[in-house]
C-alpha cells in the first residue's frame, strides 16, 4: 500500500484535513463535516471535546473553552482548560490528534505523515510550535508549507513555469495577501502582507451597530448595554451578511429581541456593500503594498487565488475585477483550497504524480438583458448573475428596476456569454411577467438564476413590493445545439437537402446570423463616428437609428431594413 501523506490546514477559526488518493485530492470530513471549528473544550463530565461539540458550549461555558489558539502559537502564553493549564503546542496537538483520528477513521487506514500550513508571516518560532503540535498529536511533520504556496498548488502552481499568482485571503478575523512567484519549479512566497484584525467578523459587527440604531430609531431602545442580545444580533447579522452574498436583499426578523419588542429590518446588498467598503479599501492597499514590495504591478499577475470564506463577498470580485483588472478565481470551496493544496504537497512528497482537483463550475456567464445608457443612446446590455468558474450547483439573484412610470410588464431574458452586447452571446431563453403594479418607473424586480449540475437554468423574477412572481426552466444545452444546427443546415444547403428553412425562430432563419454579422459591423462603424466630430443633427440620427437597431437585434427581428438605413446614413457620413 502507497504511503499516505495528509494535508492539514490548521486554521485559527477553522481546520481542514484533505489527502491525495491516487492522484484525486479528496478532503476529509470530520464528523460528517468537511471543516471543523478549531475548538477545544472539557465537557461537563470531564471529558475532552474538539470540534463543533466544543464550539457549541463555548457561550455556555467558556472557562472550559479555547478557540483561536493558532494566534498564540510561538509564544509561552499558557492557558486554561477547566482546572488545568496548557501550552498552545498542547492545545493544538488536540485539534490535530481529532483530525488524524477521524482521517484514520474515514480511509481505515494509519495516518502517520502528514504536511501543515501556516500564514506566510509565521515566524521560525511560530513554525516549530506548529512542527511540535504535530509531534505531540503522533504525527510526522514532513512538510511546514505556506497557506499562499498551498493555494497557488491546488490551483495548478508549479506546473507553468515563470508563473506569478496573488493570493488575496479574507478569513473570519483576519486579511492576508501574498505574491507567489514559480521559477523553475519552485513556488516563492516573494511578498506578503495582511492585517491581522481584518475580517468577516468586523462585517458582522457594522451589521449589529446598523440593527442596534434601527431598533433605537424604532423602538427608543438602546441595545448597547443588553450583551445577551448583542450576541444573538450577531448570529443573526452573519447569517444575514451569507445571504447578501447571493441575494441582493435579505429580511431579518427577530422575535421579542429584548423581551418584549420584535426587530424586523431589511438589507440591501448596495447599503451593506457601502457599508463595508471602506474596510475592502483597506485591503487593496495591502494588495499594493505587497505588488510594490515584489516590484511588480496588477498586469504582472496571471492568476488571482481566493482563500477564506469572506471572499464569497461579491464586492470583493468587482474590486479586483474593476479597480486592477484582476479576474478571480473563485471555483475551488475557499474554506477548503489551502487544505487542498497540502494534499497535493503530500502527494507529491509521497511520489504521486498527476492530482486533480476536480470542481463542477460553469464555464461560461450567464446574464439577463437590461437597458443602458450608452453614448447617448439606450441598448440593450447583459448584466452578469452568474459569473463563468462559479461552482455549481449556483444559485444568484440580483434587483433590476422599471424603466417607465406605470410599466406593468417586463421581458425577462437570459444569456450565456462573457460579451456586454446580447448579440455577442447566446440567448438560452426568454419570457414576459404581466401584471406589475401601477408605479411609477423604478419598481424593482429580483432576478434569480439557478443553474443545476445537468445545465437546467431555472430563471424567477418577483415583483418585490408584491412577491408576485414567474419561474420558468431553461435548457442551457441548447446553446450548444444551436451550432449544430446550423451547421446541418450549411451542409443541406451544400448537399441540396431541406434545409430547416421552415424553423420558427429567428436565431434559426438562415441569413439571421448574415444580417447580424452586418449589423455588428455597422453598429461599430456608428459608434466610432459617434466619438468623432460630426454635426448634431447627424449624431442625434445616428443614435436613433443604433437605438432601433439594438431594439430590432434584442427581439431577434429581421435586420434587413435596419441595417440599410445604417448603411445609407453612414455612407454619407463617412465620405
Ligand atoms: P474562514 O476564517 O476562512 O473560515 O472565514 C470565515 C468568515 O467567512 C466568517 O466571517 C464568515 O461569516 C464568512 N463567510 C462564510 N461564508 C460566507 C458567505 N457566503 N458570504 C460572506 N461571508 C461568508
Amino acid at each position: 500500500m502507497k504511503e499516505l501523506i495528509v494535508g492539514i490546514d490548521l486554521g485559527t477559526t477553522n481546520s481542514e484535513i484533505a489527502v491525495d488518493l491516487d492522484g484525486e485530492i479528496k478532503v476529509i470530513p470530520i464528523h460528517g463535516n468537511p471543516i471543523m471549528p478549531s475548538c477545544v473544550g472539557i465537557d461537563s463530565a470531564g471529558k475532552l471535546i474538539v470540534g463543533q461539540a466544543a464550539r457549541n458550549q463555548l457561550i455556555a461555558a467558556p472557562e472550559s473553552t479555547v478557540l483561536s489558539i493558532k494566534r498564540k502559537m510561538g509564544t509561552d502564553e499558557k492557558v486554561k482548560l477547566g482546572d488545568k493549564e496548557f501550552t498552545p503546542e498542547e492545545i493544538s496537538s488536540f485539534i490535530l490528534r481529532e483530525l488524524k483520528q477521524e482521517g484514520e477513521r474515514h480511509l481505515d487506514q494509519a495516518i502517520h505523515k502528514a504536511v501543515i500550513t501556516v500564514p506566510a508571516f509565521f515566524n521560525e518560532q511560530q513554525r516549530k510550535a506548529t512542527q511540535l503540535a504535530g509531534e505531540l498529536a503522533g504525527l510526522e511533520v514532513v512538510r511546514i508549507l505556506n497557506e499562499p504556496t498551498a493555494a497557488a498548488l491546488a490551483y495548478g502552481g508549479g506546473n507553468a513555469d515563470g508563473e506569478t499568482m496573488l493570493v488575496y485571503d479574507l478569513g473570519g478575523g483576519t486579511f492576508d495577501v501574498s505574491v507567489v512567484t514559480v521559477e523553475a519549479g519552485v513556488i516563492e512566497v516573494k511578498a506578503s502582507h495582511g492585517d491581522t484584525h481584518l475580517g468577516g467578523d468586523d462585517f458582522d459587527q457594522l451589521l449589529v451597530e446598523h440593527a442596534v440604531a434601527a431598533f433605537k430609531k424604532a423602538q427608543g431602545i438602546d441595545l448597547h448595554q443588553d450583551l445577551k442580545t448583542l450576541r444573538r444580533l450577531k448570529v443573526a447579522m452573519e447569517q444575514a451578511k451569507r445571504r447578501l452574498s447571493d441575494d441582493p436583499c435579505v429580511t431579518v426578523r427577530e422575535e421579542y429581541l429584548d423581551g418584549e419588542r420584535h426587530l424586523e429590518l431589511e438589507l440591501m446588498r448596495t447599503d451593506y456593500e457601502e457599508m463595508i467598503l471602506p474596510l475592502m479599501e483597506k485591503t487593496l492597499i495591502c494588495l499594493h503594498q505587497s505588488l510594490s514590495d515584489a516590484m511588480l504591478g496588477p498586469t504582472n499577475i496571471s492568476k488571482v487565488m481566493l482563500v477564506g470564506g469572506a471572499t464569497r463577498t461579491p464586492l470583493v470580485h468587482r474590486l479586483l475585477q474593476n479597480r486592477l483588472g484582476l479576474d478571480p478565481r473563485f471555483e475551488i470551496n475557499p474554506d477548503l483550497i489551502v487544505a487542498m493544496g497540502a494534499a497535493v504537497q503530500g502527494g507529491v512528497l509521497a511520489g504521486e504524480k498527476r492530482h486533480s482537483i476536480l470542481v463542477d463550475i460553469t464555464p461560461h456567464t450567464f446574464s439577463t438583458g437590461i437597458l443602458s445608457d450608452h453614448l447617448g443612446y439606450r441598448r440593450v446590455e447583459c448584466f452578469p448573475i452568474i459569473p463563468r468558474n462559479t461552482p455549481l450547483p449556483a444559485s444568484k439573484a440580483d434587483l433590476f428596476t422599471t424603466c417607465y412610470d406605470d410599466q406593468i410588464s417586463v421581458e425577462v431574458t437570459a444569456y450565456q456569454g462573457e460579451n456586454v452586447l446580447p448579440e455577442e452571446n447566446t440567448l438560452i431563453g426568454n419570457f414576459m411577467v404581466e401584471g406589475l403594479s401601477e408605479v411609477p418607473a423604478g419598481n424593482q424586480v429580483i432576478i434569480h438564476f439557478d443553474l443545476d449540475l445537468n445545465g437546467m437554468l431555472k430563471v424567477t423574477a418577483t415583483e418585490k413590493a408584491t412577491g408576485l412572481a414567474k419561474t420558468v426552466t431553461m435548457d442551457t444545452r441548447g446553446a450548444h445545439r444551436l451550432d449544430i444546427d446550423q451547421a446541418r443546415r450549411n451542409i443541406a444547403s451544400l448537399v441540396g437537402e431541406p434545409g430547416g428553412a421552415s424553423s420558427e425562430t429567428a436565431s434559426e432563419r438562415p441569413d439571421h446570423h448574415a444580417q447580424l454579422a452586418t449589423a455588428k459591423d455597422l453598429r461599430k462603424r456608428a459608434e466610432g463616428l459617434l466619438q468623432k466630430n460630426i454635426s448634431s443633427e447627424d449624431a442625434a440620427e445616428l443614435r436613433k437609428l443604433l437605438q432601433e437597431s439594438a431594439e430590432a437585434i434584442s427581439m431577434s427581428a429581421d435586420l434587413t431594413d435596419f441595417n440599410e438605413a445604417l448603411s445609407d446614413l453612414l455612407f454619407y457620413l463617412e465620405d
